[in-house]
């Protein structure tokens, strides 16, 4: 298993074929979002729209996949209908296992299918079939249908899409084996270009594990850390909820469209309250220990006088602030149902959240009217928003396909662009300032995950440009090296780069062990080189007039600082994005 080339699927839906490629690289890109930006490189179509049918979705595992604990995720990689640019999202559940099991290192997807069509790969196994039944169908509904379809429980792994994404929406998502997603920038609406509605990846066969002395001792040291110590304590317990008080505490939580950092009755929807009130267990992707996933109930009367029944859903800090603080919705169990819903419709809960609190206040201001919104829209009515999410899914009237585009779009025919909450796309959880608010609007993926900007925020008190964009390029290098493994970023202060080294090592990869820093290095570039290829202008970058109106537990945001921040990180992303000898 372990090899110094990657060992790729190609699949053309437009003929039905596949074939194995081996394609070198591997010193140079380790794997993850070295292996993605490379297939990108190679197969990308960099002057046609995203919805050209030639170009690729590309999904990428790491060297460390299968061997070592939390090494459980899979990158995504396709050109974006939310920008039309080059675009990274990062997902776990079984998916990362499922291709190490099926022998491949990436799968990569063009053409499209003539039918709704649900792609079946494996070891031995390629089959395009046609399942024009699932079209129009929820993402539960279609899982449920799959799962008895296909075989290989427990082995395979399951990613679909809902109506949002047939729809073409820049909000879809893909969602993942149920509780996982790659949920931002659109891959759903790359799949519902593709007629693609699901695709199974069948972990049929095996690998070795490593046979040196090394290997076994430093898999039990990792996994005692990540078991035994308080290291990832907090994930499995309330986990990422925990940050909804946290931040609304320090005035930092984005609340009814950013209008305040913090609310009143925030107790409603803490990661206290969600767990005390509606969790039902725990769960995790597969080869993580930790079980962050948190699943809680949404109970539904069916009959009378007391016929119930219920569902799991799961929860995190993104979807509670996105569906909960940001629509004034302060109720976990109303929370609950619209994920359920978001799920359903396989919508990104977090872009889907941001983009109807703004429409909730261009409705209060006047700037939409019920015509376009078709229920009446209001901060705290959870019902109106379960309605609204079901039309934004489904693209019900040109209002809603339009905001399933980006919100910016939407506010540039009716107004409102100066409260859209739109750092590069929807705003991710965090309100605690200028160095996240650059950090979002110009990093790559426009993650809150591209570099812990909101943690530079809340641990630096001084505004040492210099120093705070220095933070923002090496914390995203630093990522970068564990993406490309394909770490959670949970796990971030387990693998540290030396640890990463020393697992390298272990199973075999001692080039790329030798060298983790400029490995990091040639991927941040290479990673920037492509999106500024496919048209990203990092100088045309707007933040929108409600940031700087933001008041956190520092006091009014420095629109100042803010300014030389945006000016001195395009800079460096520019520098990044410079062609050089790796001749991407
Ligand atoms: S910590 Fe959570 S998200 Fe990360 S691998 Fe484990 S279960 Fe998945």
């Amino acid at each position: 298993m372990i090899r110094d080339y990657f060992r790729v699927l190609t699949v053309d839906l437009s003929t039905g074929r596949g074939r194995i490629e081996e394609i070198d690289g591997r010193t140079a890109c380790a794997g993850g979002s070295g292996l993605a930006a490379l297939l990108f490189s190679k197969t990308g179509l960099f002057d046609r729209t995203w919805d050209d049918p030639g170009q690729p979705l590309i999904f990428a595992i790491g060297p460390l996949t299968g061997y070592f604990p939390l090494m459980s995720k899979v990158v995504c990689a396709f050109k974006s209908p939310y920008h039309d640019q080059y675009a990274e999202s990062h997902g776990g559940g079984r998916a990362a296992l499922s291709l190490r099991f099926a022998d491949l290192d990436a799968l990569v997807i063009t053409g499209k299918a003539r039918r709704p069509s649900c792609l079946v790969v494996g070891s031995r196994t390629l089959e395009v079939k046609d399942v024009h039944y699932l079209w129009g169908k929820s993402v539960q509904r279609t899982g449920r249908i799959l799962r008895r379809m296909v075989g290989g429980s427990g082995h395979r792994s399951i990613l679909r899409i809902g109506p949002a994404g047939e729809n073409l929406s820049a909000m879809a998502c893909i969602n993942v084996d149920t509780y996982r997603h790659f949920g931002r920038l659109g891959g759903g609406g790359v799949m519902g270009a593709k007629n693609l509605k699901a695709i199974v990846i069948v972990g049929d066969g095996s690998f070795d594990l490593p046979a040196g002395k090394e290997y076994s001792p430093l898999f039990q040291k990792i996994y005692g850390q990540v078991t035994e110590t308080s290291m990832m304590d907090k994930y499995h317990n309330l986990g990422t909820p925990i940050n909804v008080a946290v931040l609304n505490g320090i005035q930092a939580l984005p609340c009814r469209n950013l209008q305040a950092t913090s609310d009143p009755a925030i107790d409603g929807i803490t990661g206290e309250t969600f767990a005390e009130r509606t969790l039902l267990r725990n769960t995790a992707c597969a080869g993580c220990p930790v079980g962050c996933i948190h699943l809680g109930f949404v109970r539904e009367k069916f009959g009378e006088p007391h016929e119930y029944l219920y569902r799991q859903v799961t929860y995190d800090h993104e979807p509670i602030f996105a569906m909960g603080a940001m629509l004034g919705v302060l109720d976990a169990s109303q929370v609950l149902i619209l994920l359920e819903i978001a799920e359903k419709m396989g919508l990104d809960v977090m872009s889907a959240g941001v983009a109807l609190a703004w429409a909730t206040e261009a409705f209060e201001k006047g700037l939409l009217s019920e015509e376009e919104t078709l229920t009446p829209l209001k901060f705290g009515d959870a019902g109106a928003y379960g309605l609204a999410v079901k039309h934004l899914g489904e693209g019900a009237n040109d209002f809603y396909r339009l905001l399933a585009q980006g919100t910016l779009k939407a506010a540039a025919k009716y107004g409102g662009t100066d409260f859209a909450c739109v750092l590069g796309q929807e705003m991710g959880g965090y309100a605690t300032g200028e160095v996240f608010f650059v950090s979002q609007a110009l990093g790559l993926r426009h993650s809150h995950l591209d570099a812990g900007g909101y943690s530079y925020d809340q641990k630096q008190k001084g505004k040492d440009v210099a120093q705070a964009v220095e933070f923002l390029v090496q914390d995203e290098k630093a990522r970068v090296l564990l993406t490309s493994m394909v770490s959670c970023l949970f796990a971030r202060e387990v693998y540290k780069e030396t640890v990463l080294a020393d697992c390298l090592n272990a199973v075999g990869y001692r080039d790329l062990a030798q060298n983790t820093g400029d490995l990091a290095r040639r991927i941040q570039k290479m990673r920037w080189q492509i999106r500024l290829k496919t048209g990203f202008d990092p100088g045309s970058v707007q933040i929108p007039e409600r940031f700087k109106q933001v008041v956190t537990w520092k006091g009014p945001l420095d629109t100042e600082y803010l300014d030389s921040l945006q000016k001195a990180y395009t800079q460096q992303i520019r520098e990044m994005g410079k062609s050089d000898e790796s001749g991407s």
